[in-house]
């Protein structure tokens, strides 16, 4: 090892909060023993690894999952497959009691706005590189408390909390296996962007500032059946490049670094939808932004660090700032920026056509 590589040795500690780590590399640590059964909160693994500092465990508990570090997101900014072991601990720190009481609030928040109806909705925070906390299935976002919460593991076996899991976790749990970035998850049901979801049709851009920075261009996702891994996968050729996703005849989720940002991108896209929909009753076209100021509020967003396919200027010839080719259209159909590509409607009609060719064929060649 090397001999200038300083090495701090907080093992007595049960439970190693960003208060420790901070001590440590102000001492100028190189290396952190810790124990083996120790806690490690995520903000104090974060703090490590941001500043390249080796997380040792001493051994008193081998395999424990404090003593793995977190996987390292791979090339195509997947999980790495050695993920560690899940930790139930994670689900009584004092960072998770503060998160389920930021999930409650916020499922107050989606109800109280007519987002979530009946016990629909769920919402999930990445407490640990293996853990995740998630809302119980059949509890109404408005009665939420912090005692109803579940902790999952990224494949969604509960590993802690004494209500059942959502059945939509794995919406949740594909999110964060593709986006290393994305801390907390928000899948509801607001009528307005519903509205689009069901038409198979995308809100327009360069209309409203707010829009463009915090959701921008909105994707959306194939129908499939609710709780499925089918249904969960819909959502990975868009969550990379969108922080907000529409998904057909069920209606949206959106992803961030906090539950209360995931929720404001939520009610970001509602009242976009909804003040598109009210404008068009007035009888006077919408009025939209140049591409130059389009471009000043992409910049801004990137500044902010929020994801938009925009971005991506390679791909910019087909996939303009603004959608301008229907003028005065408040809902468009949603186009790929590598082309346009069939509406989920079309894809039905044309697998309708093409099994009923197949059975036509299969008939001939039998007779
Ligand atoms: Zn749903």
């Amino acid at each position: 090892m090397n001999q200038d590589q300083k090495t701090i040795d907080i093992s007595s500690r049960k439970v190693v909060t960003m208060r420790d780590v901070q001590d440590a590399v102000a001492a100028g640590a190189h290396r952190v023993v810790t124990a083996g059964n120790c806690v490690i909160t995520p903000s104090a693994r974060d703090f490590l690894q941001q500043r390249n500092i080796s997380l040792v465990s001493n051994g008193t508990a081998k395999g424990a999952a404090c003593a793995v570090p977190a996987p390292k997101s791979s090339s195509n900014g997947t999980a790495a497959k050695e993920v560690s072991a899940s930790n139930p601990r994670l689900f009584s720190t004092p960072e998770a009691e503060a998160i389920k009481r930021e999930i409650c609030d916020v499922g107050r928040k989606l109800w109280m706005r007519q987002f979530v109806d009946g016990n629909g909705g769920n919402i999930s925070y990445r407490i640990g590189p293996n853990e995740v906390l998630c809302t119980p299935t059949l509890v109404s976002k408005f009665d939420l408390t912090p005692e109803d919460l579940c902790l999952v593991d990224l494949e969604g076996n509960q590993i802690a909390g004494v209500k059942p899991r959502t059945s939509e976790i794995f919406l949740h749990l594909e999110i964060y296996k593709a986006v290393p970035e994305a801390k907390a998850a928000v899948h509801c049901h607001p009528p307005h962007a519903t509205a689009y979801a069901i038409t198979g049709r995308v809100p327009p851009n360069l209309v409203i500032p707010e829009f463009e920075v915090f959701v921008g261009k909105v994707a959306i996702s194939p129908y499939e059946t609710p709780g499925t891994a089918e249904f969960a996968r819909t959502v990975l050729p868009y969550v990379k490049q969108h922080n907000t996703v529409l998904l057909s005849n069920h209606g949206i989720v959106c992803w961030a670094d906090t539950v209360t940002h995931a929720e404001w991108y939520a009610e970001v896209l509602d009242t976009y939808c909804w003040t598109l929909m009210l404008a068009s009753q007035l009888g006077a076209p919408i009025s939209h932004m140049s591409e130059k100021q389009g471009s000043d509020l992409l910049a801004i967003k990137k500044r902010l660090g929020l994801p938009d396919v925009r971005f991506d200027t390679s791909r910019m010839q087909e996939c303009q700032l603004s959608d301008l080719e229907i003028p005065g259209s408040i809902a468009l159909t949603p186009m790929s920026c590598d082309g346009p590509t069939s509406s989920p409607a079309e894809k039905d009609l044309e697998k309708l056509v093409k099994s009923v060719t197949d059975a036509v064929m299969q008939e001939i060649g039998t007779r």
